[in-house]
């Protein structure tokens, strides 16, 4: 069996991840950072598609932490950099902490997981990495700068490792998702998220798992890579 890890696993978008690749008949380990009960119930979620489940408290914007993580996963085959975090305020409220922290959860995370999981795959000659980046990484969004620049870089990474990778059987994608109803857009007003869902042709959120099975897809799509995968509900038509 192989293993899929699956950064930021304890709800939202990698909760719905982590149970898919479980269903997809994955073993599945993934990361959180603070919320325990979120991460037993993504535990169960995976137990529940007879699946096995190992969840790490690991900040991906740790190197050590990360390094000694992966120490402690075998059968690697596939890595998904879902962990993100975002900031809403105008670039004035911006600090330069907001800022740095932005990059080193949503940039310097993504890549030093990319970087211990390389290893595991130029051993097993293949794998597979997916990235969550973000509609904003793509047209930027107004009072989202830093968020929209680490999602960006996070393309731009993508990119420029399927080029490095790519003789080596491994293949980097992203999927770049809209509006989706979770933690992250809680924070958002119900007149705000209306009027942005009222401009996409579905006149609603995406939810959870149907980003999920667009990064199950990249997974295991052999031919694709340095691909940044829309699901957004047609926001850029
Ligand atoms: P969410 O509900 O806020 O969940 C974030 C997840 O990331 C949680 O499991 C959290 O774990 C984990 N996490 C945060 N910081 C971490 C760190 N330093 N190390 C390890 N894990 C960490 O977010 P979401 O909406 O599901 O978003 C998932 C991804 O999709 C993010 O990359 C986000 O930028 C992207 N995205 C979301 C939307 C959207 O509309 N929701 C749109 C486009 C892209 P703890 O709670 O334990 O800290």
């Amino acid at each position: 069996m192989s293993t899929a890890l699956i950064t930021g696993g304890s709800r939202g978008i990698g909760r719905e991840i982590c149970a898919a690749f479980a269903r997809a008949g994955y073993d599945v380990a993934f990361t959180y950072t603070k919320d325990e009960a979120g991460a037993r119930e993504t535990v169960r979620r995976i137990q529940e598609a007879g699946a096995g489940a190992l969840a790490f408290r690991c900040d991906v914007s740790d190197a050590a932490a990360v390094r000694a993580m992966f120490g402690q996963i075998f059968g690697l085959s596939v890595l998904v950099n879902n962990a993100g975090i975002a900031f809403y305020g105008d670039m004035q409220s911006t600090t330069p902490d907001i800022l740095r922290r932005l990059f080193a959860v949503n940039v310097e995370g993504a890549f030093y997981c990319m970087r211990e999981a390389i290893g595991k795959f130029l051993a097993r000659g293949e794998g597979s990495i997916v990235n969550v980046a973000s509609v904003w990484g793509e047209t930027g969004g107004s009072c989202e700068v830093g968020y929209s620049a680490s999602k960006a870089a996070l393309i731009g990474l993508t990119k420029a490792a399927a080029k490095e990778l790519g003789p080596s059987d491994i293949r980097v994608n992203c999927v770049s998702p809209g509006m989706v109803d979770t933690d992250m857009t809680a924070c958002l007003s119900a007149e705000a998220k209306a009027e942005f869902c009222s401009a996409l042709p579905p006149a609603r959120a995406g939810t959870p798992a149907e980003v999920a099975e667009a990064v199950l897809f990249l997974a295991k799509q052999r031919f694709m890579t340095g691909e940044v995968l829309r699901v957004n509900g047609g926001c850029l038509i």
